[in-house]
């Protein structure tokens, strides 16, 4: 079976693509045919070793993979059965979805929702669920339409695409927040009111301003992070997934205590099942596919490396699926 490998050695961290032996596949009683598999900010860092994702070598890269049963001791899950996984450690602890043959334990699986394809499933992928997560968490904190704009950063990438597509369909103003002046159009097609620039947010703020946001999606964290909690409403909810800008949350308590502000943590990867179905039902229900369509671009598990290597630079909007078979 043909993959990517990344090895590790005294000169650093090496991705390949080659022929690998199955033999040599992770434990776990099912095992799939990979037919896609999809491109995240988390593979860009597994693969350049950016930063120290992968915690077992050697490491087949992909946080998530669509494809069909291949075999199966899982009673729940048959052969030639659509189903994917996200998450789980998959491309960072147990090897993942770039690579024409996966085996994990059928407790990761998830059968393919009804409605949507092996490749719109990961289309959305891991983002596309973790924004989907974030919108669910602004639900449960009571955020509704009426009560003013939804905040969603990193609006280019594929998080902040997805989240954006989401809220506009479901009746919410969205802001987008974007480095890219040049992305305007796009954010605005995808449904967004106004494109706001990044540097708006990413220079250190007071620790309260003026009440703006009824919520907000952040993918970036440090200053922008601590400067949404400091300009959103009083009950306002505010989710983080992410660290596009900075691990670090250079905040103060002034907007948790003074306005009732909620912040909201969201992990995709160790999601509970329940969530996990319920994500992925509202995103058949929820996410327009044309709009998916139109903000995603595929690329062959050839150009994996490169992509991964070129992504700072590159002017990569939305999602990238990787065609595997
Ligand atoms: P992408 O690379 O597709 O998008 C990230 C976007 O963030 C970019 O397109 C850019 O948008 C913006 N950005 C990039 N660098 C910076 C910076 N230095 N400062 C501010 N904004 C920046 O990544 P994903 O959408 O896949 O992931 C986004 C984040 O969410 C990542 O940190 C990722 O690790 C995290 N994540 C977390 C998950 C979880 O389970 N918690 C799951 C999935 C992702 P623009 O050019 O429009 O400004």
């Amino acid at each position: 079976m043909k993959g990517v490998l990344v090895e590790k050695d005294d000169s650093g961290i090496r991705a390949e693509l080659r022929e690998l032996d199955e033999q040599q596949l992770p434990e776990g009683n099912v095992t799939i045919r990979v037919h896609w598999s999809s491109f995240n900010y988390k593979d860009v860092l597994a693969i350049t070793g950016k930063m120290p994702v992968i915690r077992s070598f050697p490491m087949v890269p992909g946080i998530d993979l669509a494809g069909v049963v291949e075999s199966s001791d899982d009673e729940r899950y048959q052969v030639g059965q659509e189903v994917l996984v996200t998450g789980y450690g998959i491309g960072e602890a147990h090897w993942g979805g770039y690579a024409e043959l996966a085996r994990v334990p059928g407790d990761w699986l998830v059968p393919l929702p009804e409605g949507l394809t092996l490749r719109q499933s990961m289309a959305i992928g891991t983002a596309g669920f973790t924004a989907m997560l974030c919108v669910m968490a602004l639900e449960r904190g009571g955020v509704t339409p009426e009560q003013g704009p939804v905040l969603v950063t990193g609006a280019g990438g594929g998080v902040g695409s997805v989240a954006i597509g989401l809220l506009s369909k479901l009746g919410y103003e969205v802001a987008a927040v974007s480095g890219r002046p040049e992305a305007e159009d796009y954010l605005k097609e995808l449904g967004a009111r106004e494109v706001l620039p990044r540097s708006d947010f990413s220079e250190p703020g007071k620790p309260l301003g003026k009440e703006r946001w009824a919520g907000a999606v952040d993918v970036v964290g440090s200053h922008t992070l601590a400067n949404i909690c400091a300009s959103t409403q009083y009950d306002g909810v505010v989710t983080a997934c992410g660290l596009a800008g900075g691990m670090e949350f250079p905040a103060t308590v002034a907007p948790f205590i003074l306005r009732g502000v909620t912040l909201v943590g969201i992990d995709s990867v160790q999601c509970k099942q329940p969530r996990r179905s319920e994500a992925w039902q509202r995103l058949v229900e929820d996410l327009d596919l044309a709009k998916l369509e139109t903000m995603t671009n595929e690329i062959q598990l050839d150009d994996v490396i490169k992509t991964a290597k070129n992504w700072g630079q590159s002017d990569h909007r939305g999602r990238v699926v990787v065609s595997v078979q």
